[in-house]
């Protein structure tokens, strides 16, 4: 499928022609200081198949593992576009609220609900993991 998308004030776009992985939704609390609200919807894409235009900052954050994940941000506008996880290689995941078009956007995991804000109860057939779930 054709994925498109880009930040707020459309200096940084991407697009990406690619079936994703998984989509899930992230309550842990890195996430929720990184992107400024209670929970991230992310959408894992294979890392060849997505182009980026325009510049993107970095902020090298550690996940659970203790392993890098990088945070990258538009420097213009601040809006968080995509993470990438060493634990993860090959993968993007691009943050839902970027995407032009969400309309299709439908998590099946809820990883990290150990640290999900209290009010949070979403619906829906996720599965869902109080931390992240082991491979396999
Ligand atoms: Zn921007
Ligand atoms: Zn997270």
């Amino acid at each position: 499928m054709k994925i498109e998308g880009g930040c707020l004030c459309g200096k940084v776009r991407y697009s990406a022609e690619a079936d994703p992985a998984f989509v899930a939704v992230c309550h842990c609390k890195n996430c929720q200081k990184g992107i400024g609200s209670a929970f991230a919807t992310i959408v894992a894409l294979p890392a060849p198949a997505l182009s980026v235009q325009g510049d993107l900052k970095t902020y090298n954050d550690r996940g659970d593992s203790g392993r890098s994940l990088y945070r990258r941000f538009c420097p213009e506008c601040g809006s968080s576009i995509m993470d990438e996880a060493e634990a993860m290689p090959g993968m993007v995941m691009i943050l839902s609220g970027t995407l032009d078009d969400a309309s299709w956007v439908k998590p099946t995991l809820e990883i990290f609900c150990d640290s999900a804000q209290p009010w949070v109860n979403l619906q829906g057939e996720q599965r869902r993991f109080p931390k992240m779930p082991t491979r396999g």
